[in-house]
This record gives C-alpha cells, structure tokens and sequence, in this order.
C-alpha cells in the first residue's frame, strides 16, 4: 500500500473566531499532532508548561532563535512566539499530520519556506469571524474587561482580518460544530490528494 506524506495545517484568524478550539479538538481526536509554540509570554491562569505552550524568558527564546530551532517566529502583541522545527518535521517525515496555530507573520514564513517537505506538506487556513457585531460579542467575553481593552482587541483582529486574502482556504465560522466539520472535511479531503501518495 502506499505511504501518505503528512500533512500541515497551518490555521491563523483573529481571536475571537474559534480557531484555537478547532485546532485543539482535531487534536485532541488524534487526528492530527499539535504543534505546541514557544511563547514569552507569562501563562495565563490553568494553561500548563509544555501542554498549552513552552513558556521561556525572553533569554531562553532568543538563544533557540540563533541556534536555528524555529520553523517560524514572530512578534505578536508584545511578546514573542515560535513554531520549533521539532513539533513539526519529524512528524510529517513519519507520514503524521500536525496543525499549527499561529498568526499571520508566522504563516507567511512557512509559506515562504524553501524547504520542500514542508512545501508540499502545507495546508494553509483562515478562519474568519462571521460579522464585526459577532466579533464584538466573541471579544466582549464574560463581560469583565474594559472597552478600551475590548476595543483595542478588536482593532487587532480587524488589521489580521485583512490577511485573509494571502491564504489557499478561508473558513467564515458559524456555529461551533459547522466549522469543524468543515474544518475536519478539509483535513480528510487533503489527504486523499495522490501528490501526497509515495507509492
Ligand atoms: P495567545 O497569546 O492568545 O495564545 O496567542 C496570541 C496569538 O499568537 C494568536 O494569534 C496565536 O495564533 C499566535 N501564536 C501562537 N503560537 C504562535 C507561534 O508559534 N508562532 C506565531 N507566529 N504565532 C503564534
């Protein structure tokens, strides 16, 4: 039978449009690898070392950057955050599919990669809020923060919005369970494509 290279979804959005929760629970049904980031930023409360990112100080992250352990990295409202080459490459090679969830500087330099496993691996996604006045409300939250918080975080996801047309396939969210089934199809559907068959 034929070996199947693995698969890269890399999937950016805005926060607010559900992109987090899509990677992790194709994760969490084994369908796919996730790759954990690097991160500099301090975990917010529940988020675990090593499950949810790898928490480094700026030191620890700018050593890994000149040893060249990044696929990708970038600078994202302050802090920074970095794809390890290890969360990834090793995977695909085995034939396993890893989604990345990662903003849209980082996508660009994956996409912009020379590397040609990682080329004809890549599966690029974004997933877009359906409207400003449900972006609000996702932003909004419980309803604790401030409105010059809550605007400036949609600031934010307004100025990633306009990334969207960089990427092969766009995802406009509607309820939870519609966009990962079609986030799931994209995966399934990608995997039958014979250019990723080592027959
Ligand atoms: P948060 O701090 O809210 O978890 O993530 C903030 C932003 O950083 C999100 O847009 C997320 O996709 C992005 N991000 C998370 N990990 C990485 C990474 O490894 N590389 C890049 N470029 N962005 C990342």
């Amino acid at each position: 039978m034929p070996q199947r290279n693995g698969i890269l979804l890399v999937v950016s959005g805005p926060s607010g449009s559900g992109k987090t929760t899509l990677c992790r629970r194709i994760a969490n049904e084994r369908e796919t690898h996730y790759s954990i980031s690097c991160t500099t930023r301090p975990p917010r409360p529940g988020e675990v070392h090593g499950r949810d990112y790898h928490f480094l100080s700026v030191e620890e992250f700018t050593r890994r950057v000149e040893s060249g352990d990044f696929l990708e990295h970038a600078c994202v409202h302050g802090n920074h955050y970095g794809t390890l080459r290890s969360e990834v490459i090793g995977y695909l090679e085995k034939g396993m599919d890893v989604v990345m969830d990662i903003d849209v500087q980082g996508a660009a330099q994956v996409r912009g990669c020379e590397d040609r496993m990682i080329r004809s691996s890549l599966v690029d996604l974004f997933v877009m809020p359906p409207d400003e006045t449900e972006l609000l409300a996702r932003l909004s939250g419980r309803g604790t923060d401030s409105a010059e918080v809550i605007a400036l975080r949609m600031h934010n996801a307004l100025e990633e919005m306009r990334h969207w047309p960089e990427y092969t396939f766009r995802l406009l969210s509607g309820t939870q369970e519609e966009d990962y089934l079609r986030f799931k199809s994209l995966l399934l559907g990608e995997r039958l494509r014979v250019s990723r068959l080592q027959p």
